[in-house]
């Protein structure tokens, strides 16, 4: 199955036609598609590399074709925690097509895989252009606005287990395959706790059957246990996905 999805997003990639693994390109009408896609250049990003840090001033968004990156809010204290996920759904800024800014998060790759790379000024110029790019950006900064009040609330409220549980249903979703290369220090980062409280609530949703943990590799035994272990955040997120990427 992952060798006939390997193939088809080749000859995709061969034919030109790589921005249809992205929801916000793949609603662009085809000109407007072509466009984006002759501005921008498919990259390949690795895990754990930085796109940009708090207050870098924001060059480029990345419309991802596979894999998944984190915005991260870091504290003065070096204290960090995710406030958004982005996948092939989304971009990796919500603004640049409209304004020139600097960013108040850093950008990590937590699943590598493959992306657009548009130039931010560049991507400015075919919004005010053409109508079709703005509406789908502001879209995408509707939609990203949601999460993250979503995401707000969930980091204050919600307990580790339950967030963890959501946060692996999101990168699963994300990844494509039911392995999930990640260390407890990397969770750690994205939920906001430490590495040995991570460790506790791993082993939690070990115990439950919901995953498998071994030597960095997260292996998703049971989506139902991992959606039964989630708080309501997950179910929320999904709802709003869907209605927004509705086709029109
Ligand atoms: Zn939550």
């Amino acid at each position: 199955m992952i060798v006939q999805m390997e193939t088809a997003t080749a000859a995709r990639a061969a034919s030109g036609q790589i921005a249809t693994d992205n929801a916000l390109l793949a609603r662009l009408d085809a000109e407007d598609r072509e466009a984006l896609e002759r501005a921008g250049k498919r990259v390949r990003l690795t895990q754990g590399q930085i796109l940009f840090e708090p207050d870098d001033q924001i060059t480029a968004v990345f419309f991802p074709l596979s894999g998944a990156m984190s915005l991260v809010v870091v504290m003065g204290d070096g204290s960090a925690v995710e406030a958004l996920m982005v996948g092939r759904e989304g971009a990796t800024d919500t603004l640049s097509y409209a304004i020139p800014h600097r960013a108040a998060a850093r950008c990590v790759v937590q699943l590598p895989g493959e992306a657009l790379r548009v130039d931010a000024a560049r991507l400015r110029e075919l919004a005010r252009t053409r109508p079709g790019v703005q509406a789908v950006m502001e879209l995408h900064a509707g939609r990203a606005s949601l999460d993250l009040q979503q995401n707000a609330a969930c980091n204050a409220v919600h307990r580790l287990e339950p967030r963890l549980a959501k946060w692996l249903l999101n990168s699963h979703d994300r990844a494509g395959t039911e392995i999930l290369p990640l260390t407890q220090e990397f969770l750690g980062e994205m939920l906001g706790a430490q590495r040995t409280t991570v460790t506790a609530v791993a082993s939690a949703l070990q115990k439950s059957g919901a995953i498998g943990y071994k030597r960095g590799r997260i292996t998703v035994l049971s989506r139902p246990a991992l959606e039964r272990a989630s708080c309501e955040c997950y179910a929320a997120a999904q709802k709003r996905t869907k209605a927004a990427l509705r086709p029109v």
